[in-house]
């Protein structure tokens, strides 16, 4: 009799649990690459999805012990110590960053270049403090620049520099490949429905609870509004390069952390580039390179390549903006409402 009771009582338990909560959407959080790093699960049963959660987060701070300019013990540092004059065997998954960075380097006539390293320092934008160098101090750090530094066999991954002041920094490549490496890993785990973000390198993963795809917004560097526009994403990835969040203010002038290979100066003249192709790779390196080469340019190459779309945002005299949104983002792009008179809006 007692014996009844108690399965009487497991099996009221069993059906309770049976009944599903309806999905949302959960958060998880890690400070990694100089930056937060979100990841979002669409579930019914958050307890369960926690463990995989945080896994996923692993990879990217794997990914920045091997990536970052910022210590002295990663890969990119063994490597900036030993490579002059002589090939250095770089990890596997340098090797795929680095044979990735080099075709949007050919792609983009140079725009975006990874042997940038001794301006950004020079900036202080790697390891401070932030300052408005001398011609002179730029024209010598530029001595060691350019895609002619650097031999990468992509067979042997092995990497050499030509000049002895010659260094690399993946800052504009790095965290969409972490963001991809996450996103694999949550695919393979069956993971159906996921929002990667690292800082504004994201990976969408089929759809937010009850939606079809997920709503990404392009940020108001006004803050007027929250958002200038917003674009759905469906299993592809986006980033966004801006002069917004790293910059020096300096005579009147701002200067950002993005630097113009050709003449050791901030790239000047858009406020921001959103890219959105399959790889958040790409999306990264290229929103670094068309960020350096300005509105027209950027538009003419972003129309000759079909892997990506972009969105790019320059300031329009009165504070407000220009938006130009490509062809083939028109149906997913939508106009703030709060924005409407902020900007000037057309696509191309
Ligand atoms: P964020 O890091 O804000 O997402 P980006 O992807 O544009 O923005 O990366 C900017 C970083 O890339 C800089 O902090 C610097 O480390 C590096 N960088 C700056 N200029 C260039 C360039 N011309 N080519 C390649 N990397 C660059
Ligand atoms: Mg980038």
């Amino acid at each position: 009799m007692i014996r009844r009771i108690v399965l009487f009582a497991l099996v009221a338990v069993a059906s309770a649990s049976a009944a599903q909560a309806p999905k949302r959407p959960v958060a998880f959080r890690t400070k990694t690459m100089g930056t937060w790093a979100t990841l979002t699960l669409v579930t019914s049963d958050s307890s369960s999805v926690a463990d995989l959660a945080y896994r996923s987060l692993l990879v990217l701070h794997r990914v920045d012990s091997l990536m970052s300019n910022w210590t002295q013990t990663s890969d990119v540092a063994r490597i900036n110590r030993n490579a002059f004059a002589r090939d250095v065997t770089v990890h596997p998954e340098v090797a795929t960053v680095l044979e990735m960075a080099q075709r949007v380097t050919r792609d983009s006539d140079g725009a975006m270049d990874i042997t940038i390293e001794p301006l950004v320092r020079l900036w202080g934008f790697l390891g401070g403090p932030r300052r408005v160098p001398t011609q002179a101090e730029i024209t010598d750090a530029l001595r060691a620049v350019g895609p002619d530094k650097l031999r990468f066999d992509p067979a042997r991954k092995t990497i050499r520099f030509s000049d002895i002041n010659t260094k690399i920094d993946l800052g504009g490549i790095a965290k969409g490949y972490g963001v991809d490496r996450v996103a694999d890993g949550l695919r393979r785990a069956g993971t159906t429905d996921a929002l990667v973000d690292l800082s504004g390198n994201m990976v969408a993963l089929g759809s937010a609870a009850g939606k079809n795809g997920w709503t990404v917004g392009i940020r108001d560097p006004s803050n007027r509004a929250p958002y200038l526009g917003t674009i759905q994403l469906h299993n592809e990835a986006i980033s966004t390069s801006g002069s917004y969040e790293q910059f020096i203010d300096a005579d009147g002038k701002r200067y950002g952390h993005i630097i113009d290979p050709r003449t050791g100066w901030p790239a000047q003249g858009l406020v921001s580039v959103t890219v959105v192709s399959p790889s958040a790779t790409l999306c990264d390196a290229w929103d670094t390179g068309l960020f350096v080469l300005g509105s027209e340019k950027a538009r003419a190459l972003a129309k000759s390549h079909d892997e990506f779309a972009i969105v790019i945002v320059e300031p329009r005299a009165d504070g407000g903006f220009v938006v130009w949104v490509e062809e083939a983002l028109r149906p997913r792009f939508k106009v703030e409402s709060g924005a409407q008179n902020t900007i000037t809006l057309h696509y191309f």
